[in-house]
């Protein structure tokens, strides 16, 4: 197919350097179809310099790859490691597009105020009891517990600095309250065991700060979570149900 579609295009060139007419840029060639070098055109092109911009290398988008693409393309080159030739081999941009995917994923996890989902593993939400305002003897339940296997990776899922590290033995085992950079109060129950953040550490969406356990009084491993309004846990806030922010967490993290 790929061979194919190579003789047809040498057929065209052939045709319309014959008639004089000026040679095509195969403008429709994909990023890594061809090597790219200073002087051509296309829609290839313009993603180079998409991708050069998001590598913190700032270039035009103009589908022309003119003098200022060749100098940050010899930037890169040289920053990779690569021969600095001002050319854009098909091996080289395929890095190029692991690198730019890499950024993107970097970005999603540390962009300030962004959240993501506390168990990065295999989860379920449970039954009814498992809710949020389920009923409990002498109150009701104030946050979503979310199943996992013991010893799952547990996350920060916003931002903030931890208010509270303790354990409680009749209850919330080892656990973590952290004072969110949205506002929001975000608490972690029945850690495995004590999380490394002591009170006062800043500690970023996404950083581990312990493992799914069933310490203090839990019936399997689970994480018990909860989010409260401002100001806060146990100090003048309300817990609000935090399963519509788990779902919209979890479609994306
Ligand atoms: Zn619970």
């Amino acid at each position: 197919m790929r061979h194919r579609w190579i003789i047809s295009a040498c057929a065209l060139l052939a045709a319309t350097a014959v008639a004089g007419v000026a040679v095509p840029d195969a403008g429709a060639a994909k990023f890594g179809q061809r090597t790219l070098k200073p002087g051509m055109r296309g829609h290839d092109v313009r993603v180079l310099q998409k991708s050069l911009t998001r590598l913190k290398l700032p270039t035009r988008k103009t589908g022309f790859f003119g003098g200022q693409t060749t100098k940050k393309v010899r930037l890169l080159e040289g920053r990779v490691g690569w021969r600095v030739d001002g050319r854009v081999q098909r091996a080289e941009a395929s890095v190029i597009k692991r690198l730019v995917a890499e950024q993107k994923a970097r970005k999603r996890a540390v962009a300030p105020g962004t959240a993501v989902f506390p168990i990065p593993g295999t989860h379920n939400f449970g039954g009814a009891e498992a809710r949020f305002g389920a009923p409990r003897s002498g109150h009701s339940h104030q946050g979503q517990d979310v199943f996992a296997a013991c010893g799952e990776r547990l996350v920060a899922a916003q931002s903030g600095n931890v208010k509270v590290r303790a354990y409680q033995a009749s209850g919330a085992g080892y656990y973590v309250v952290i004072d969110g950079s949205d506002g929001f109060d975000y608490v972690y129950m029945h850690l495995a065991k004590a999380s490394w953040a002591t009170a006062g550490t800043y500690v970023s969406a996404g950083t581990q700060i312990g493992r799914v356990g069933a310490s203090g009084n839990a019936a399997g491993c689970h994480l018990h979570f909860e989010m409260w309004t401002s100001p806060g846990w146990f100090s003048g806030g309300a817990p609000v149900d935090p399963l519509p922010y788990l779902l919209a967490w979890d479609a994306y993290s």
